[in-house]
């Protein structure tokens, strides 16, 4: 309400001397300007509620129609947003307090105005419920939001939360005040630097956002993007930490599948040739830096692969092919990485291993692989893998230089007649 606009007062008041008293005080006020209608009576009142707008009541307790607290509950049902300030009798100052929390906004004692109370007194209700409308307005657009907020105390605990805060947490929001919400949802899965680089952040009065992996209440896990603002008093102390919280679960398994299919060959979900080299250069890379460490590769391509192709269908290829990588895949240890290079042909890095480790895995592989029979319609498939092996070396200045290797071996033990490993150079 701009001060130029006129306040439109309701006086509820039967006493003459007592409404002319009240009248000739908002009328000589100099701080704005007071239209007041006068009735006698709560029937009257609400005549007048029903006809005009009003900003405010001023109520006199004692009404031929109605009489003490009932006056102040009747009035709060006729004018449900509208400040009521209640007229007491002198010396009825508890009771006044009652009215209070009956709906009233404020209360004067009759006669007891001042020089300019009583505009006062009507002003700064206004004002309040003014500031508890915008209250309620913020609130609702809290509640409406579809971000889990969370306000804190400067101790990180929770004062208020929003319902969506309850929707991802599993925990309400009566259940999350007065606790700290990372004893909420704390999953482990960061560790103790995570939340202190966290908390440098924030005493030092910036804006921290982050992605976590959180606990929900029933105990499953959920990806979440926080935002925390620290909320300061006038003099600039932190006061308060108000949290944003974003489910980005769906994001995550999104972005998680988007890096399968970019890395894996689709037919055996085997690394792709694009992931395999830079694997290997990572490795080479910590076979020139590390002394006394060793890791070898193995090509492996199928034999005679196109013959199954030719008498099987292609379908039944890729079963082949789908089988072979489940071996691969059983062969080999947790730190090997296995690979689809392209048709049939194979790579496996074995991190870490010496020549004599990886003589043992591939002709592990390669017998498993000569004993497996494959179901056909057309009667039992059965593959046999040559494999060339070769060591990374300090020398190699790239990793194609060891798929060279590995292949001159590949094809050593092809031309030996296929279904052997062949070390490079012997
Ligand atoms: P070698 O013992 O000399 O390796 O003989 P091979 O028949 O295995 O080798 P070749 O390179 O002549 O043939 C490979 C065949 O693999 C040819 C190609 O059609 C087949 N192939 C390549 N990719 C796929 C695939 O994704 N699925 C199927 N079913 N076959 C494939
Ligand atoms: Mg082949
Ligand atoms: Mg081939």
């Amino acid at each position: 309400m701009s001060r130029g606009q006129a306040i439109r007062v309701l006086l509820v008041e039967d006493e003459d001397g007592d409404a002319h008293l009240v009248k000739m005080k908002l009328g000589q006020t100099q701080s704005g300007h007071f239209e007041v209608t006068w009735t006698q009576s709560l029937t009257d009142a609400q005549r007048c509620l029903a006809a005009s707008s009003f900003d405010v009541i001023l109520l006199d307790l004692s009404l031929p129609d109605s009489e003490g607290l009932a006056t102040v509950h009747s009035a709060r049902v006729m004018a449900i947003d509208m400040p009521i300030v209640v007229l007491s009798g002198r010396g009825d100052t508890d009771f006044a307090l009652t009215t209070l929390e009956a709906g009233a906004v404020d209360y004067m004692v009759k006669g007891d105005y001042g020089y300019d109370g009583l505009a006062r007194v009507i002003r700064y209700a206004l004002l309040r419920t003014e500031m508890e409308a915008r209250n309620n307005l913020l609130i609702a657009a809290l509640e409406a939001a579809a971000n889990g907020v969370v306000i804190t105390d400067k101790d990180a605990v929770v004062i208020w939360a929003n319902s969506a805060f309850g929707r991802l947490t599993g925990y309400s929001p009566e259940e999350a005040v007065g606790k700290n919400p990372n004893q909420l949802t704390k999953s482990g899965l960061q560790n103790a630097d995570f939340y202190k680089d966290m908390w440098t952040v924030l005493l030092d009065g910036q804006n921290w956002r982050g992605e976590l992996v959180n606990k929900r209440k029933n105990g499953s896990l959920y990806h979440e993007e926080l935002s925390i603002a620290p909320v300061k008093n006038g003099t600039g102390e932190i006061t308060h930490f108000v949290g944003i919280k974003e489910d980005i679960t769906e994001r995550k398994e999104m972005e998680a599948q988007l890096q399968k299919l970019a890395s894996t060959d689709p037919l055996t979900g085997l690394f792709n040739r694009r992931v395999f080299l830079e694997k290997l250069e990572l490795e080479r890379a910590k076979v020139a830096r590390l002394p006394h460490y060793s890791a070898v590769l193995l090509m492996l391509d199928l034999d005679f692969f196109k013959r199954v192709n030719d008498a099987y269908g292609h379908a039944t290829g890729d079963i082949v092919l789908k089988v072979f990588a489940e071996i691969a895949r059983n062969t080999s240890r947790a730190i090997d990485i296995a690979a689809r290079l392209g048709g049939e042909e194979f790579a496996i890095l074995l991190s870490g291993a010496d020549k004599n480790d990886a003589l043992i895995m591939a002709e592990r592989l390669r017998e498993q692989v000569a004993k497996t029979v494959i179901d056909h319609d057309a009667g039992p498939v059965q593959i046999t893998v040559s494999i060339g092996a070769a060591t990374l070396s300090v020398d190699d200045i790239n990793g194609e230089a060891v798929l060279h290797r590995a292949d001159v071996a590949l094809y050593e033990a092809k031309d030996r007649g296929r279904n052997q490993t062949c070390w490079f150079g012997f």
